[in-house]
Protein backbone atom coordinates (compact mmCIF):
# COMPACT_ATOMS: atom_id res chain seq x y z
CA UNK A 1 0.00 0.00 0.00
CA UNK A 2 1.45 3.73 -0.40
CA UNK A 3 2.80 5.73 2.12
CA UNK A 4 0.60 9.41 2.67
CA UNK A 5 3.25 12.23 1.58
CA UNK A 6 3.41 15.71 2.52
CA UNK A 7 4.87 17.88 0.18
CA UNK A 8 6.72 21.18 1.39
CA UNK A 9 7.90 23.74 -1.28
CA UNK A 10 5.90 23.91 -4.61
CA UNK A 11 7.81 25.99 -6.95
CA UNK A 12 9.42 25.64 -10.19
CA UNK A 13 10.10 22.09 -9.71
CA UNK A 14 8.50 20.85 -6.39
CA UNK A 15 4.53 21.91 -8.21
CA UNK A 16 4.96 19.20 -11.37
CA UNK A 17 6.83 16.74 -9.16
CA UNK A 18 3.81 17.00 -6.11
CA UNK A 19 1.48 16.60 -9.00
CA UNK A 20 3.29 13.10 -10.71
CA UNK A 21 2.80 11.82 -7.06
CA UNK A 22 -1.17 12.60 -6.94
CA UNK A 23 -1.14 11.37 -10.61
CA UNK A 24 0.50 7.88 -9.79
CA UNK A 25 -2.59 7.67 -6.98
CA UNK A 26 -0.38 8.71 -3.81
CA UNK A 27 -2.57 10.42 -1.31
CA UNK A 28 -0.56 13.95 -0.79
CA UNK A 29 -0.78 16.76 1.80
CA UNK A 30 1.35 20.21 0.79
CA UNK A 31 2.65 23.30 2.44
CA UNK A 32 3.76 26.49 0.90
CA UNK A 33 4.10 29.75 1.61
CA UNK A 34 2.62 31.22 -1.55
CA UNK A 35 -1.22 30.71 -1.98
CA UNK A 36 -0.60 30.74 -6.09
CA UNK A 37 1.48 27.69 -5.50
CA UNK A 38 -1.06 25.77 -3.31
CA UNK A 39 -3.44 26.72 -5.36
CA UNK A 40 -2.68 24.73 -8.33
CA UNK A 41 -1.92 21.66 -5.98
CA UNK A 42 -5.16 21.86 -4.57
CA UNK A 43 -6.62 21.59 -7.81
CA UNK A 44 -4.62 19.03 -9.03
CA UNK A 45 -6.17 17.12 -5.93
CA UNK A 46 -4.06 17.65 -2.94
CA UNK A 47 -4.87 18.35 0.42
CA UNK A 48 -4.14 22.28 1.26
CA UNK A 49 -2.20 22.26 4.65
CA UNK A 50 -1.88 25.46 6.70
CA UNK A 51 1.79 24.66 8.14
CA UNK A 52 4.11 22.32 7.66
CA UNK A 53 3.20 20.39 10.99
CA UNK A 54 -0.04 20.53 9.63
CA UNK A 55 0.77 18.99 6.34
CA UNK A 56 3.32 16.50 7.77
CA UNK A 57 -0.38 14.81 10.36
CA UNK A 58 -0.61 11.46 9.40
CA UNK A 59 1.78 11.04 6.81
CA UNK A 60 5.25 8.04 6.74
CA UNK A 61 6.91 10.46 4.27
CA UNK A 62 7.88 13.84 4.19
CA UNK A 63 9.25 15.65 0.71
CA UNK A 64 10.57 18.92 0.36
CA UNK A 65 11.85 20.90 -2.60
CA UNK A 66 12.62 24.67 -0.99
CA UNK A 67 15.10 27.43 -2.24
CA UNK A 68 18.48 27.26 -0.27
CA UNK A 69 19.48 25.89 3.22
CA UNK A 70 17.90 28.21 5.09
CA UNK A 71 15.23 27.29 4.52
CA UNK A 72 15.33 23.78 4.62
CA UNK A 73 17.32 24.64 8.17
CA UNK A 74 13.79 26.38 9.04
CA UNK A 75 10.83 24.24 8.04
CA UNK A 76 12.81 20.95 9.80
CA UNK A 77 15.31 22.54 12.98
CA UNK A 78 12.95 25.17 13.58
CA UNK A 79 14.68 28.81 13.56
CA UNK A 80 15.19 29.34 17.19
CA UNK A 81 16.67 25.51 16.62
CA UNK A 82 13.88 23.61 18.61
CA UNK A 83 10.77 24.40 16.71
CA UNK A 84 10.95 22.54 13.90
CA UNK A 85 8.95 19.88 11.99
CA UNK A 86 11.52 17.27 12.79
CA UNK A 87 10.59 17.55 16.72
CA UNK A 88 6.85 16.35 15.27
CA UNK A 89 7.43 13.70 13.23
CA UNK A 90 6.50 9.81 14.24
CA UNK A 91 9.58 7.44 14.62
CA UNK A 92 10.14 5.92 11.31
CA UNK A 93 9.23 8.76 9.22
CA UNK A 94 11.17 9.11 5.68
CA UNK A 95 12.25 12.34 5.34
CA UNK A 96 13.91 13.05 1.86
CA UNK A 97 15.11 16.69 0.90
CA UNK A 98 15.36 17.41 -2.68
CA UNK A 99 16.34 20.86 -2.60
CA UNK A 100 20.19 22.08 -3.19
CA UNK A 101 21.47 22.90 -0.25
CA UNK A 102 25.37 22.51 1.36
CA UNK A 103 26.39 18.87 2.60
CA UNK A 104 27.36 20.34 5.55
CA UNK A 105 23.26 21.51 6.06
CA UNK A 106 22.05 18.00 4.81
CA UNK A 107 24.50 16.11 7.60
CA UNK A 108 23.27 18.87 10.06
CA UNK A 109 19.38 17.82 9.41
CA UNK A 110 20.40 13.98 8.96
CA UNK A 111 21.90 13.91 12.30
CA UNK A 112 18.88 15.41 14.13
CA UNK A 113 16.88 12.97 12.62
CA UNK A 114 18.66 10.05 13.13
CA UNK A 115 18.66 11.21 17.22
CA UNK A 116 14.88 11.52 16.64
CA UNK A 117 14.67 7.70 14.89
CA UNK A 118 13.48 9.57 11.70
CA UNK A 119 15.27 8.92 8.35
CA UNK A 120 16.80 11.34 6.46
CA UNK A 121 17.89 11.21 2.90
CA UNK A 122 19.64 14.12 0.91
CA UNK A 123 18.05 13.61 -2.59
CA UNK A 124 18.74 16.65 -4.89
CA UNK A 125 17.63 16.38 -8.84
CA UNK A 126 18.75 17.01 -12.16
CA UNK A 127 16.89 17.29 -15.38
CA UNK A 128 15.15 21.41 -14.94
CA UNK A 129 11.66 21.70 -15.01
CA UNK A 130 11.30 20.07 -18.15
CA UNK A 131 12.23 16.70 -16.32
CA UNK A 132 10.11 17.74 -13.24
CA UNK A 133 6.91 17.63 -15.74
CA UNK A 134 7.92 14.78 -17.28
CA UNK A 135 8.89 12.81 -14.35
CA UNK A 136 12.72 12.41 -15.76
CA UNK A 137 14.28 14.03 -13.38
CA UNK A 138 17.90 12.32 -12.13
CA UNK A 139 18.20 11.43 -8.12
CA UNK A 140 21.10 11.90 -6.55
CA UNK A 141 21.07 10.51 -2.87
CA UNK A 142 22.85 10.36 0.23
CA UNK A 143 21.89 8.34 2.92
CA UNK A 144 21.81 4.78 4.65
CA UNK A 145 20.50 1.66 2.48
CA UNK A 146 17.55 1.07 4.59
CA UNK A 147 16.32 4.63 3.68
CA UNK A 148 17.25 4.85 0.14
CA UNK A 149 15.60 1.58 -0.42
CA UNK A 150 12.15 2.84 0.53
CA UNK A 151 12.57 6.06 -0.59
CA UNK A 152 13.58 4.33 -4.79
CA UNK A 153 9.57 3.75 -5.63
CA UNK A 154 8.73 7.09 -4.70
CA UNK A 155 11.74 8.83 -6.67
CA UNK A 156 10.53 6.41 -9.35
CA UNK A 157 7.65 8.43 -9.70
CA UNK A 158 9.15 11.47 -10.06
CA UNK A 159 12.57 10.25 -11.99
CA UNK A 160 13.92 8.37 -14.54
CA UNK A 161 17.70 7.60 -12.97
CA UNK A 162 18.29 7.14 -9.01
CA UNK A 163 21.64 7.27 -8.13
CA UNK A 164 22.80 6.06 -4.22
CA UNK A 165 25.32 8.19 -4.39
CA UNK A 166 26.86 7.60 -0.57
CA UNK A 167 26.13 8.43 2.87
CA UNK A 168 24.56 11.29 3.96
CA UNK A 169 25.62 14.80 2.28
CA UNK A 170 27.18 12.95 -0.88
CA UNK A 171 23.93 13.65 -3.37
CA UNK A 172 24.68 17.29 -2.41
CA UNK A 173 28.68 16.83 -3.35
CA UNK A 174 27.31 15.13 -6.14
CA UNK A 175 24.94 17.59 -7.42
CA UNK A 176 26.85 21.30 -7.24
CA UNK A 177 29.80 19.38 -8.80
CA UNK A 178 27.27 18.87 -11.54
CA UNK A 179 25.77 22.26 -11.54
CA UNK A 180 29.38 23.44 -11.18
CA UNK A 181 29.76 22.05 -14.74
CA UNK A 182 26.22 23.40 -16.27
CA UNK A 183 26.75 27.05 -15.19
CA UNK A 184 30.16 26.48 -17.05
CA UNK A 185 28.92 25.28 -20.10
CA UNK A 186 25.83 27.37 -20.06
CA UNK A 187 27.64 30.70 -19.62
CA UNK A 188 29.94 28.84 -22.26
CA UNK A 189 27.34 28.04 -24.69
CA UNK A 190 26.05 31.53 -24.41
CA UNK A 191 29.63 32.85 -25.74
CA UNK A 192 29.76 30.03 -28.13
CA UNK A 193 26.74 31.37 -29.41
CA UNK A 194 27.25 35.10 -29.42
CA UNK A 195 30.49 35.12 -31.43
CA UNK A 196 28.73 33.55 -34.06
CA UNK A 197 25.77 35.58 -34.51
CA UNK A 198 28.18 38.77 -34.27
CA UNK A 199 30.13 37.35 -37.10
CA UNK A 200 26.80 36.94 -39.22
CA UNK A 201 26.03 33.23 -38.34
CA UNK A 202 22.14 32.90 -37.75
CA UNK A 203 21.63 31.47 -33.80
CA UNK A 204 19.45 28.26 -35.11
CA UNK A 205 21.96 27.10 -37.78
CA UNK A 206 25.12 27.35 -35.36
CA UNK A 207 23.49 25.69 -32.73
CA UNK A 208 22.72 23.03 -34.85
CA UNK A 209 26.14 22.93 -36.30
CA UNK A 210 27.82 22.70 -32.61
CA UNK A 211 25.25 20.09 -31.37
CA UNK A 212 26.87 17.54 -33.81
CA UNK A 213 30.04 18.61 -33.28
CA UNK A 214 32.05 18.35 -30.27
CA UNK A 215 30.89 21.48 -28.41
CA UNK A 216 27.28 19.41 -28.16
CA UNK A 217 26.14 19.85 -24.51
CA UNK A 218 22.94 19.13 -22.68
CA UNK A 219 22.32 22.75 -22.81
CA UNK A 220 22.20 23.01 -26.95
CA UNK A 221 20.20 19.43 -26.37
CA UNK A 222 17.00 20.92 -24.33
CA UNK A 223 17.86 24.29 -23.36
CA UNK A 224 19.26 26.98 -25.76
CA UNK A 225 19.89 30.08 -24.32
CA UNK A 226 19.75 31.90 -27.03
CA UNK A 227 15.63 33.33 -27.95
CA UNK A 228 13.45 31.38 -30.80
CA UNK A 229 15.97 28.74 -31.17
CA UNK A 230 13.99 25.86 -29.30
CA UNK A 231 10.63 25.35 -28.70
CA UNK A 232 9.39 25.45 -24.82
CA UNK A 233 12.22 26.72 -23.25
CA UNK A 234 13.08 29.55 -20.90
CA UNK A 235 14.60 31.59 -23.51
CA UNK A 236 12.00 31.60 -26.08
CA UNK A 237 9.57 32.88 -22.83
CA UNK A 238 10.97 35.79 -21.61
CA UNK A 239 13.60 33.84 -19.55
CA UNK A 240 10.19 33.27 -17.23
CA UNK A 241 10.19 29.97 -15.04
CA UNK A 242 13.17 27.45 -15.38
CA UNK A 243 15.68 27.78 -13.12
CA UNK A 244 16.53 31.14 -11.64
CA UNK A 245 19.98 32.85 -12.03
CA UNK A 246 19.65 33.04 -8.03
CA UNK A 247 19.52 29.45 -7.47
CA UNK A 248 22.64 29.00 -10.16
CA UNK A 249 24.77 31.84 -8.34
CA UNK A 250 23.99 29.46 -4.97
CA UNK A 251 24.59 26.70 -6.25
CA UNK A 252 28.31 27.80 -7.23
CA UNK A 253 28.71 29.70 -3.88
CA UNK A 254 28.64 25.98 -3.19
CA UNK A 255 30.58 24.64 -5.01
CA UNK A 256 33.14 27.27 -4.30
CA UNK A 257 32.60 26.66 -0.86
CA UNK A 258 33.24 23.04 -1.12
CA UNK A 259 36.35 23.92 -3.19
CA UNK A 260 37.73 26.38 -0.59
CA UNK A 261 36.82 23.93 2.23
CA UNK A 262 38.85 20.86 0.57
CA UNK A 263 42.06 22.88 -1.29
CA UNK A 264 40.69 22.12 -4.24
CA UNK A 265 41.30 24.31 -7.60
CA UNK A 266 38.50 25.01 -9.61
CA UNK A 267 39.19 28.06 -12.02
CA UNK A 268 36.53 27.88 -14.48
CA UNK A 269 33.65 27.16 -11.51
CA UNK A 270 35.15 30.68 -10.24
CA UNK A 271 34.89 31.91 -13.72
CA UNK A 272 31.35 31.00 -14.12
CA UNK A 273 30.19 32.07 -10.04
CA UNK A 274 31.97 35.84 -11.33
CA UNK A 275 29.84 36.01 -14.34
CA UNK A 276 26.33 34.59 -12.21
CA UNK A 277 27.53 36.81 -9.43
CA UNK A 278 27.32 40.16 -11.58
CA UNK A 279 24.43 38.42 -13.97
CA UNK A 280 22.01 38.20 -11.12
CA UNK A 281 21.93 41.35 -9.55
CA UNK A 282 20.11 42.56 -12.50
CA UNK A 283 18.35 39.21 -13.39
CA UNK A 284 18.09 36.81 -10.65
CA UNK A 285 14.63 35.65 -11.01
CA UNK A 286 15.38 35.10 -14.87
CA UNK A 287 16.22 31.62 -15.97
CA UNK A 288 19.82 31.19 -15.67
CA UNK A 289 19.99 30.79 -19.54
CA UNK A 290 19.32 34.59 -19.52
CA UNK A 291 23.18 34.89 -19.01
CA UNK A 292 22.82 34.87 -23.11
CA UNK A 293 22.10 38.82 -21.89
CA UNK A 294 25.57 39.70 -20.73
CA UNK A 295 26.30 39.42 -24.49
CA UNK A 296 23.42 40.90 -26.32
CA UNK A 297 20.95 42.83 -23.65
CA UNK A 298 17.82 42.73 -26.18
CA UNK A 299 17.61 39.25 -25.63
CA UNK A 300 16.70 40.37 -22.30
CA UNK A 301 13.52 42.37 -23.13
P1 LIG B 1 11.34 28.05 -6.51
O1 LIG B 1 11.84 29.27 -5.88
O2 LIG B 1 10.58 28.10 -7.79
O3 LIG B 1 10.42 27.21 -5.46
C1 LIG B 1 10.65 27.17 -4.08
C2 LIG B 1 9.30 27.17 -3.37
O4 LIG B 1 9.53 27.03 -1.94
C3 LIG B 1 8.51 28.46 -3.55
O5 LIG B 1 7.20 28.15 -4.00
C4 LIG B 1 8.51 29.09 -2.16
O6 LIG B 1 7.32 29.82 -1.89
C5 LIG B 1 8.62 27.88 -1.28
N1 LIG B 1 9.12 28.14 0.08
C6 LIG B 1 10.16 28.92 0.47
N2 LIG B 1 10.32 28.87 1.80
C7 LIG B 1 9.35 28.06 2.28
C8 LIG B 1 8.99 27.61 3.57
N3 LIG B 1 9.66 28.00 4.66
N4 LIG B 1 7.94 26.77 3.68
C9 LIG B 1 7.25 26.36 2.59
N5 LIG B 1 7.55 26.75 1.34
C10 LIG B 1 8.59 27.59 1.17
O7 LIG B 1 12.63 27.08 -6.69
P2 LIG B 1 12.78 25.78 -7.61
O8 LIG B 1 13.28 26.19 -8.95
O9 LIG B 1 11.55 24.95 -7.50
O10 LIG B 1 14.00 25.06 -6.88
C11 LIG B 1 13.87 24.40 -5.63
C12 LIG B 1 15.21 23.73 -5.30
O11 LIG B 1 15.56 22.80 -6.35
C13 LIG B 1 16.39 24.70 -5.21
O12 LIG B 1 17.27 24.28 -4.21
C14 LIG B 1 17.03 24.60 -6.60
O13 LIG B 1 18.41 24.93 -6.56
C15 LIG B 1 16.81 23.15 -6.92
N6 LIG B 1 16.74 22.79 -8.35
C16 LIG B 1 16.07 23.57 -9.25
C17 LIG B 1 16.02 23.20 -10.58
C18 LIG B 1 15.29 24.02 -11.63
O14 LIG B 1 15.48 23.75 -12.82
N7 LIG B 1 14.46 24.99 -11.25
C19 LIG B 1 16.64 22.02 -11.02
C20 LIG B 1 17.29 21.22 -10.07
C21 LIG B 1 17.34 21.62 -8.74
Amino acid sequence: SKPNIAFIGLGNMGAPMAENLLKAGYTLSVFDLSDAATQRLEKAGARVAQSPKDAASNVQVVISMLPAGQHVHSVYLGDSGANGLLAELPKGTLVIDSSTIAAADARTVADAASQLGIDFLDAPVSGGTGGAIAGSLTFIVGGDDDAFAKAEPILAVMGKNIFHAGEHGAGQVAKICNNMLLGILMAGTAEAINLGVKNGLDPKVLSDIMLQSSGRNWTLEVYNPYPQVMENVPSSNGYQGGFMSKLMQKDLNLAMQTAKDTHVDTPMGAKATELYATHALENGDKDFSSIMGRHDASVLF
